[in-house]
């Protein structure tokens, strides 16, 4: 196979070369653990204390209010689980239809538990009604958690307006912001969230570390109950060299700046105004204005996603289908069924995911690739012989 074109950034990340060489020495000679009294391990704790005001200066927060986690999901779980435990007479959450399972299936489980949780509607670009949240908010409503961007569709929520709506209501608010780091600001002083999850592997740093944020006098419970680590807030012995690497990898976000996200985004834009000129019958899925620049969610109608994906591979070109495929069942997507794309569209719809490491020449790749991909899948497809003209 020929070289590899990644589009699926949105899934996972290649950690950054720079990113790789701060963690490097904690594989290597640096492999203690910081909470030894020995100064071997001890001083270990200082690179994770330079760690976090890396990752508190993406925030433009106090280090104190950086936990360190081991994923986004675990972030999620211990964001919603800990403010939970903190209110235990409140028992209603509001959420939205399109959250990532790490919140829906949490939620659903909490459903199960005799929590209450109201699921907000999107519209047909994945668009939140914020007069729908502030009816949702009721007087035992503990949380309100909503997503920043959406990892799907890319579709982002005005998470500021959403926060200064929850703060108004004496409710404490949770956004999963995994998707945000190097696209959209996470300037904390701009947006009144209370918890912010994000997680490593996403903006280049490695797999297994994600982070908490907690602001200062947010209650809480912690939800890994062991050592006295990450001040009491989760147990369990620090994955160091992740934590490095997760510093540096939120040091380089904020020296590439908007520049770099203008740059995810033309290449974006490329791809997707070369499938709208050379492909009929598309439809591109989120946000037309408010998207994040790594995304673009497209829906080839009448024919299968897995199918498009599978001819892409052969071609060394990795994308990501809308719909998951889970036990041989397939589910079509549950964020483009809230959004109510067509049942001949949901099908055939693929996610291409941009980062800092694509070029021009490899959308160029793709796109001499995919119309004769389409008009072969669509020549084969009795939906698209019998669609309506
Ligand atoms: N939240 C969102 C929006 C995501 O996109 C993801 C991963 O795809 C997660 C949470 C889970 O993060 P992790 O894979 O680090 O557990």
């Amino acid at each position: 196979m020929s070289e590899v074109i990644y589009l699926d950034n949105n899934a996972t990340t290649a950690v950054a070369p720079e990113v790789l060489e701060a963690i490097l020495p904690y594989y290597r000679e640096q492999y203690g653990n910081p909470s030894s009294m020995h100064t071997f391990g001890g001083r270990l704790a200082h690179d994770v204390q330079r760690a976090r005001a890396q990752v508190a200066a993406l925030f433009q927060a106090q280090d104190t209010e950086i936990v360190f986690t081991s994923c986004g999901t675990e972030s999620d779980n211990a964001a919603i689980r800990g403010v939970l435990e903190a209110y235990p007479d409140k028992r209603h959450i509001v959420t939205t239809r399109v959250e990532h399972p790490a919140v829906l299936s949490l939620c659903r489980h909490l459903e199960k538990r005799g929590y209450r949780v109201a699921y907000l509607a999107v519209d047909n670009q994945g668009r939140l009604d914020l007069d729908a949240l502030r009816q949702a908010i009721q007087p035992d409503t503990v949380l309100v958690s909503i997503m920043y961007a959406n990892n799907e569709t890319g579709t982002v929520f005005p998470v500021a307006k959403i926060g200064e709506i929850a703060k108004e209501r004496g409710v404490a608010f949770h956004c999963d912001a995994v998707q945000a780091p190097g696209k959209l600001s996470l300037d904390l002083r701009r947006i009144p969230a209370d918890l912010v999850s994000i997680s490593g592997h996403k903006l280049h740093a490695p797999k297994g570390v994600g982070v908490l944020y907690i602001r200062r006098g947010t209650r809480f419970v912690p939800f890994i109950i062991g050592g006295h680590q990450e001040r009491g807030r989760r147990g369990g012995t620090e994955n160091v060299a992740g934590i490095v690497g997760l510093g540096r990898a939120c040091e380089l976000v904020l020296q590439k700046g908007e520049k770099e996200t203008h740059y995810i985004a033309g290449l974006r834009d490329r791809l997707e105004q070369g499938i709208l000129e050379k492909i009929p019958e598309v439809s591109i899925n989120g946000d037309s204005e408010h998207r994040l620049a790594s995304t673009c969610n497209v829906s080839f109608s009448y024919i299968e996603g897995e199918a498009i994906l599978l001819k892409l591979s052969e071609q060394g070109i990795c994308a990501s289908s809308g719909s998951a495929c889970t036990s041989g069942s397939l589910e079509p997507s549950h964020v483009l069924r809230a959004m109510g794309v067509p049942f001949i569209s949901i099908h055939g719809s693929i996610r291409f995911s941009f980062s800092r490491y694509n070029t021009q020449a490899e959308v160029d790749r793709v796109l001499k690739a995919l119309p004769p991909i389409i008009a072969e899948l669509r020549s084969m497809s009795p939906f698209w012989a019998n669609r309506p003209k």
